[in-house]
């Protein structure tokens, strides 16, 4: 694969094997992700918490929840049989920043064994800033923050809670909070050099248009990739935005908002909103070959 002529050779070496950052290396490289990290310290209106963190996931199946010791054993036995894989992610199924010693444990478990594996995580950005250092020490070289507003009258509507220093807040103050660790989170990021990926749910009638100007911000902090998703609201399955049960955008209106946001930060097209235990190449999902039961019980290389 080449490098796009628009990118500069250190950002190439960073994106090139990861089938998330790069459109090209989705094709030849494998990703898996682990649900080691339940908990979450937010309330998203379009979350349903016995599914995976909508950050990145289709709701709908839940993952099998792992420890870290047994995530390891899952992470060996893929890499035995998929020789495309080259990305290790944490995308919940909470926030993988908020449950912290789980994301760290199974990191340090698995860079022990297999120290050339890329690592990423998925976070709704709140307790990101605390642990930026960490993830710099821990060599996590791609980050992906779920960004849905910058304003809090428009966040209001999007989360009726978040816990923040031992307390919890809602209305216009949480999304204040949120807004400005997002923000903060970000920057830091980009000051050490670990590419950031920025999804946003698109949500009609609440932050559609928003998120132009979410766009915008993004930008002008260094984000590398946005990454607009649309909401899947479907009552039938059980998933509902908030209340209010807002419906999700049709493919034209998802496309009509991408297009306007062409000239902005660099847009993923390819995401496929993957569960948080996705095992392979993007656009398949090997993940129900590897579920505990049918992986060996010591680690085997
Ligand atoms: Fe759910 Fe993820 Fe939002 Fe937490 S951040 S409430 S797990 S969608
Ligand atoms: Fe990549 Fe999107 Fe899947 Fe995450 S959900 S692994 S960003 S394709």
């Amino acid at each position: 694969s080449s490098r796009p002529t628009d990118m500069d050779s250190a950002t190439w070496e960073k994106v090139k094997d990861h089938p998330c950052f790069s459109e090209e290396a989705h094709h030849y490289f494998a990703r898996m992700h682990v649900a080691v990290a339940p908990a979450c310290n937010i309330q998203c209106n379009y979350c349903n918490r016995k599914y995976d963190c909508a950050n990145e996931s289709r709701p709908g199946v839940v993952s099998e929840k792992l420890t870290p010791d047994q995530a390891l054993r899952k992470v060996i036995a893929v890499a035995n049989e998929v020789p495309q894989l080259s990305v290790l992610g944490i995308a919940g199924p909470g926030d993988a920043c908020y449950d912290w010693n789980k994301t760290r444990a199974t990191f340090e478990r698995v860079a022990r064994e297999i120290p050339d594996i890329k690592l990423c995580i998925s976070t709704n950005g709140l307790a990101l800033p605390e642990h930026v250092d960490e993830l710099v020490e821990m060599n996590i070289s791609h980050v992906t923050i779920t960004i849905n507003m910058v304003d809090p009258e428009v966040g209001e509507q999007i989360y009726p809670w978040i816990f923040y220093g031992h307390r919890r807040y809602t209305g216009t103050d949480a999304a204040k909070i949120l807004h400005e660790r997002q923000m903060l989170g970000l920057e830091m990021l980009s000051e050490r050099g670990i590419l950031t990926k920025i999804n946003s749910v698109m949500i009609p009638g609440v932050n559609d248009e928003h998120l132009i100007e979410v766009n915008k911000w993004v930008r002008e902090r260094g984000a590398f990739l946005h990454n607009v998703m649309p909401l899947i609201s479907d009552p039938a399955h059980g998933t509902s935005f908030g209340l209010t049960g807002q419906r999700g955008p049709n493919a034209l209106e998802l496309k009509a908002l991408q297009d306007s946001l062409e000239g902005g930060a660099r847009l993923m097209r390819h995401c496929r909103q993957c569960r948080a235990d996705a095992v392979g190449l993007l656009g398949t999902d090997r993940g129900q070959e590897f579920t505990l039961d049918q992986i060996p019980l010591e680690p085997h290389y």
